[in-house]
């Protein structure tokens, strides 16, 4: 009610006034993008976009181009997809009216795109003109053993720039037509490549993206700036950060895969095990939900060391699921990050995380 509200306005207040972390949320849709706005967001720091092709007519073009084996067609079948993909990113920019989005491109493995019922498999049979068995090779041809580390993230980008382009399309398109409705509101829209390693890799899928963008802006007509940045996701993407901090305006740490990564734990299965590790004393704490400050933690503080003096406007962040958690924040404070992304309900909690860090870190 009004009351709760009044004071719950004034203690965050208290809370902003005091910290110098930002904090964001991690959100893919306009409706969670408000209700993190009224908690306090101050932008986007992820949106995952891949709940997106899921919806509308996104999923059925989006199988086509899995399975179609010329560039043309898997071009052709990307166009469909284009006008609703410049729609989410639209909507999501009129929810943050002006303040900043870090979209996120296509992350998961292909796979996890494909039909699994019989029915799906047949009615993308027809469209394409193959034979159910034909399509089931394509299925079967993109099984992987071990998906998390396998075909995803800019290998996705690289292997298949089409994808990138259209999604930089999309964005470019969105921010064109969100600034021209808001002449007030500074769109600057903020591209992030995922589970980069290797700094070929951003520079490869960088020129893409800019190219693309490039050309969009010109074609319009108009001036649009425009950030390209990379998650820090994958131990060697932190231990090579210097190199990679040169071509990033950005980094966000995705510490969900790093963790997963540094520890070598399922971020999906390590829950099975992990009871016996508080058991043994050998952990306290979740990895996945508490940074590990010693070994995830290292990673993050040697990338922020090494890209800084790289790139002195290197913009910093955090949106994996640490970035809602109270000792994570002070540990993200210590070490130097602009902001922490977050969901939804964790911003208020993020806020007052971040001014506990500043007072107690003075
Ligand atoms: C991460 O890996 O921490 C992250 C934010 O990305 P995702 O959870 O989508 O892999
Ligand atoms: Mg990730």
């Amino acid at each position: 009610d009004a009351t709760i509200a009044g004071e719950f306005g004034r203690i965050m207040g208290w809370a902003d006034k005091y910290r110098t972390l930002g904090v964001r949320t991690n959100a893919d849709t306009p409706a969670d993008a408000r209700k993190a706005r009224e908690l306090g967001a101050e932008g986007i720091g992820l949106c995952r976009t891949e709940h997106m092709f899921f919806e509308g007519n996104r999923i059925d073009a989006f199988r086509e181009m899995i399975c179609s084996e010329t560039l043309e067609e898997r071009e052709a079948a990307l166009e469909k997809i284009l006008p609703e993909q410049q729609g989410d990113f639209e909507a999501l920019y009129e929810a943050l009216e002006g303040n900043p989005v870090t979209i996120r491109f296509l992350d998961p493995p292909l796979h996890e795109f494909v039909p699994t019922t019989e029915e799906d498999i047949k009615k993308l049979a027809d469209t394409q003109g193959k034979t159910v068995e034909q399509i089931k090779a394509i299925i079967d041809s993109l099984h992987e053993f071990n998906p998390m580390m396998g075909h995803r993230g800019c290998r996705l980008a690289v292997t298949y720039p089409e994808i990138a382009r259209m999604q930089t399309r999309a964005v470019i398109r969105a921010a064109i037509n969100v600034q021209k409705a808001h002449a007030d509101w500074d769109v600057c829209p903020e591209i992030m490549i995922p589970l980069i390693g290797d700094i070929k890799e951003l520079k490869y899928v960088k020129k893409v993206v800019v190219e693309t963008a490039d050309a969009e802006i010109e074609a319009a007509g108009v001036e649009l700036k425009y950030h390209v940045g990379t998650m820090i996701e994958i131990p060697r993407a932190a231990l090579t950060a210097d190199e990679i901090a040169k071509e990033a305006d950005f980094f966000c740490f995705g510490t969900n895969d790093l963790t997963q990564m540094t520890f070598g734990f399922s971020r999906d299965d390590a829950g099975k095990f992990l009871e016996g590790y508080y058991d043994a004393k050998i952990f306290e704490n979740d990895p996945f939900a508490k940074l590990d400050q010693i070994g995830v933690g290292k990673l993050m503080e040697t990338a922020v060391k090494l890209g800084r003096p790289a790139n002195p406007d290197l913009h910093v962040g955090i949106c994996g699921e640490h970035g809602g958690d109270p000792s994570s924040v002070e540990f993200c404070h210590k070490i130097g990050l602009d902001y922490v992304s977050c969901s939804p309900f964790r911003v208020p909690i993020a806020r007052l995380a971040a001014a506990q860090a500043a007072i107690n870190n003075k």
